[in-house]
């Protein structure tokens, strides 16, 4: 007779109260599924705490086991753990350890390791509240404010990291601690930038801004009118105050019964953001590109909570690829070689190839900062292709591969981390700070425990 030995994550099986799925179990396949559906991930086992005493007791079980452990919120960020050998990792899955508690006065929240930004500004509105969030409304905080975070306030306000006040982690020998400006400064530096490399967090402090409502929306033409629109975005955005910040894109959807009539089977030019400012300053400073006719003109006075909508990005998982590279600055050979790859006329299968704006606050180091406190570059290209199939996913990659190429000659060379989402070399989104972060991770991780989507070895 023979057996099959155990897997050494099959001990972690009574811990969650029973939220632990391994491979062959009927949980698993639905427990590892990040909401970027193009990445298979493999773990030796999913774990799902409700609490940050079952996260503590998954950690110390991984490690007595001879495991690895990654954090994950949402799985926005999962592309480059795609194809990783993964057999040594129990996955721990936070989308059900949320909630946010809003302190009014002190305007700031406190948000538990794996809550999407939605619940952050549907809590803070009431209190004429709001944060630094993202484009889209179901990433977590987590990874988003770890990782950086490029926000439509960041113009004005920075990247999201520098908004962090604290972050409560379980580390790699089990222990629940906090990080701050005043308690475990080394780590707190490291872990706003630095993401999963240091421990998992169960829960973050972050600043609200006082905005109830915002000037905000999107502009939109066929894509025949993108040599004018890219043009004309460039030349604005080279003289802009602080106060706005907005995102260029040209985009090429499918015919989907889903899809609102002006965008299902249309190739546009897309212009979206905020702008920090009174009615009549903001549609100042949106004549010229107002001036150009767009199809659909949304911009207007809203209730901020609905700035994780103007973006329209996509409402539920979706499988995609992506490339990204950090531009210097917009001249017309780079936005002749953009429009060359995704303009009228070429044949890209690309959703997107984005160019949101940065400087203004995104470029200047923030007192107290940590290891991602701004970003040196002008704008930040982001090249995304739906992937529901390999095929589909290999020319997609191809695609978007081609467009950050086409611009290299504009590049700076550094990166964005949330914005990679591939294997690449993730120093480049340090610079000088490299050497620090990794320094902190052989301090705090001496062991290479915590399983980043972007390591730090
Ligand atoms: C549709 C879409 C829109 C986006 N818009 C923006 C945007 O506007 N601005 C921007 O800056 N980025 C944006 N991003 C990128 C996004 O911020 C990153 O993908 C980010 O990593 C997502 O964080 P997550 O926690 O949701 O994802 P996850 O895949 O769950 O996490 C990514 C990584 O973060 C770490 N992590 C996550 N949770 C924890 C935790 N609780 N403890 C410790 N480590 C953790 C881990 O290292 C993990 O591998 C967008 C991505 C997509 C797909």
């Amino acid at each position: 007779m023979t057996t099959t030995p155990l897997s050494p994550a099959a001990g972690l099986r009574g811990l969650c109260n029973g939220r632990v799925h391994l491979p062959g179990d009927a949980g698993y396949d639905a427990a590892r599924t990040p909401w970027n559906l193009a990445v298979d991930q493999r773990p030796a086992a999913v774990a799902v705490p409700h609490s940050a005493e079952e996260v503590v007791e998954v950690v110390r079980a991984a490690a007595a086991a001879g495991l690895r452990v990654a954090p994950q919120s949402s799985g926005h960020g999962a592309g480059p753990l795609d194809g990783r050998a993964l057999d040594d990792v129990v996955l721990v899955r936070l989308h059900e350890l949320t909630g946010v508690t809003v302190d009014p006065d002190a305007r700031v929240a406190r948000v538990l390791g794996g809550t999407l930004w939605q619940e952050v500004v549907a809590a803070g509105a009431p209190h004429g509240l709001t944060a630094l969030h993202g484009s889209s409304p179901d990433v977590a905080v987590a990874g988003y404010v770890l990782g950086g975070g490029l926000s439509f306030y960041g113009r004005s306000h920075g990247l999201a990291a520098n908004h962090v006040r604290a972050v409560e982690l379980v580390t790699a020998d089990g222990s629940l601690v906090r990080a701050s400006a005043e308690e475990n400064q080394e780590l707190f530096w490291a872990l706003r930038g630095g993401s999963g490399n240091f421990g998992v967090a169960v829960a973050i402090e972050i600043d609200l801004l006082p905005y109830a409502e915002v000037y905000a929306g999107m502009l939109l033409w066929d894509r025949e009118r993108a040599p004018e629109v890219v043009r004309a975005w460039a030349a604005w955005t080279r003289d802009l105050p602080e106060t706005v910040t907005t995102s260029m894109r040209v985009m090429s959807f499918p015919p989907l019964p889903d899809l609102p009539p002006f965008l299902s089977g249309r190739q546009l030019a897309v212009i979206d953001g905020a702008v920090l400012e009174d009615d009549d300053r903001a549609a100042e400073l949106l004549a010229p590109l107002r001036a150009l006719g767009p199809e659909m003109d949304t911009f207007g006075r809203i209730p901020a909570i609905g700035l994780t909508a103007v973006h329209m990005d996509p409402p539920a998982p979706a499988p995609a690829v992506s490339d990204h590279a950090v531009l210097a600055e917009l001249p017309e050979e780079a936005i002749a070689a953009y429009l060359g790859e995704i303009g009228p006329g070429s044949s890209t299968s690309l959703l997107f190839g984005e160019l949101r704006h940065l400087g203004g606050a995104f470029g200047r180091p923030a007192d107290g900062g940590g290891a991602a406190s701004h970003v040196e570059g002008e704008y930040a290209l982001f090249a995304v292709a739906i992937a529901p199939t390999p095929e589909a996913a290999a020319h997609g990659q191809a695609d978007a591969t081609a467009l950050c190429a086409a611009l290299a000659p504009w590049a700076t060379g550094t990166r964005v981390l949330n914005f990679i989402d591939t294997t690449v070399d993730v120093s480049t989104a340090y610079g000088d700070r490299w050497d620090r972060l990794r320094a902190v991770r052989a301090a705090v991780d001496p062991a290479g425990l915590f399983v980043a989507h972007h390591p730090v070895e």
